[in-house]
């Protein structure tokens, strides 16, 4: 039984992709699927893919588990809900480890002012600011999952304040951890920096609207690097346009790439990045699906696959 690779990325990418693989599981004849006959799709057991576009997994009758190469599934998880195949997220040390780089390295540049430091220098003004020690800045994780849990590790250890709000309530060490409406109510309020690292679901979908972002403390700040619609985007241009939120750095959209006549792009207000906080690691990656895929060979076992019932 053959794999295949099913995504929309450059060809050049997806050959990639399927000469690691091979190398690393000599065993297997891995395919794209653009390469498929009709006789070959029925082969097809296993599915590697980089956001896939539905019809060609629905294409594959004998499929038995879908890996992707990506962390977040969400958009999958909705377009294949007919699709009774379980779906295996990547779950990657190395992608953890960028993010939790990321957060630190835009949670640095919130700490030290630089959005006004930037201002200050298209306006030629010479205005120094407080500094703020870590310890006194309250950082608070929504999401203590994989990479959420290496980002608070990470600011931990650099002396902030790290608050962190799951579904199911946690006890880490150095960190205060919240959970439920009634502990996202508690945690809003003594955040300084709010860094959304939640899957998309039906319970995350719109959770940072006008009511939830007022809870922040005035002048606080916002880190989006999970999905774009976790966020009421109009609510938060509202509360930047009167200050009660700072700052919000925005990794991700309802709409990507980010429409040219989106008020994101020239709000004063907001730093634009074009989904770059934690890309998946061709070779970090690759290892981790081939270990997968040898386990599954060895046991018959799909490795941990997504609940579908939580949605993530
Ligand atoms: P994960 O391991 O599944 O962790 C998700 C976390 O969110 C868990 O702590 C979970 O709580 C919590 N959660 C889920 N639903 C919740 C709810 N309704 N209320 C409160 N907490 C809730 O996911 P991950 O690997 O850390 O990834 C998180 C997201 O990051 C992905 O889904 C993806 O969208 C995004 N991502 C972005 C990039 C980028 O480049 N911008 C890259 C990779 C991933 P429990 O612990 O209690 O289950």
């Amino acid at each position: 039984m053959a794999i295949s690779f099913v995504g929309q990325v450059p060809e050049d990418e997806r050959d990639d992709w399927i000469k690691r693989l091979s190398d690393l599981l000599p065993g297997e004849t891995i395919r794209a699927f653009e390469d498929l006959s009709e006789a070959d799709k029925h082969e097809i057991e296993i599915a590697v893919v980089a956001n896939p576009e539905p019809a060609k997994l629905e294409a594959l009758p004998n499929l038995k588990w879908i890996h992707s190469v990506w962390a977040g599934v969400e958009r999958m998880m909705a377009e294949l809900s007919h699709l009774d195949v379980p779906i295996v997220r990547l779950v990657d040390p190395e992608l953890s480890r960028v993010m939790g780089e990321a957060v630190l390295a835009w949670t640095y540049y919130l700490q030290r002012d630089m959005p006004k430091y930037r201002d200050g220098q298209k306006n030629k003004a010479w205005i120094q600011h407080a500094y703020k020690y870590p310890w006194e800045v309250n950082v608070t994780l929504l999401g203590l999952g994989a990479l959420g849990m290496e980002a608070a590790r990470r600011l931990k250890e650099a002396g902030f304040q790290v608050n962190g709000w799951s579904r199911n309530l946690k006890e880490i060490d150095g960190i205060s951890c919240h959970c439920g409406t009634d502990g996202l109510t508690e945690v809003l309020g003594k955040t300084d920096i709010l860094v959304s690292l939640l899957p998309l679901t039906a319970q995350t979908r719109g959770l940072l609207s006008k009511e939830r972002l007022s809870q922040l403390k005035s002048g606080a700040n916002l880190i989006n690097f999970a999905r774009g619609p976790i966020i009421v985007d109009e609510d938060l241009i509202m509360l930047l346009d009167t200050g009660h939120i700072a700052h919000a750095v925005l990794d991700v959209f309802a709409v990507e790439p980010l429409p040219e006549t989106d008020p994101y792009w020239s709000h004063p207000s907001v730093t634009v990045l074009p989904h770059i906080s934690a890309p998946s690691d061709i070779n970090s990656a690759s290892s981790i699906v081939a270990d997968n895929i040898a386990s599954y060979r060895k046991t018959g076992e799909v490795p941990g696959a997504v609940d579908r019932s939580s949605g993530y």
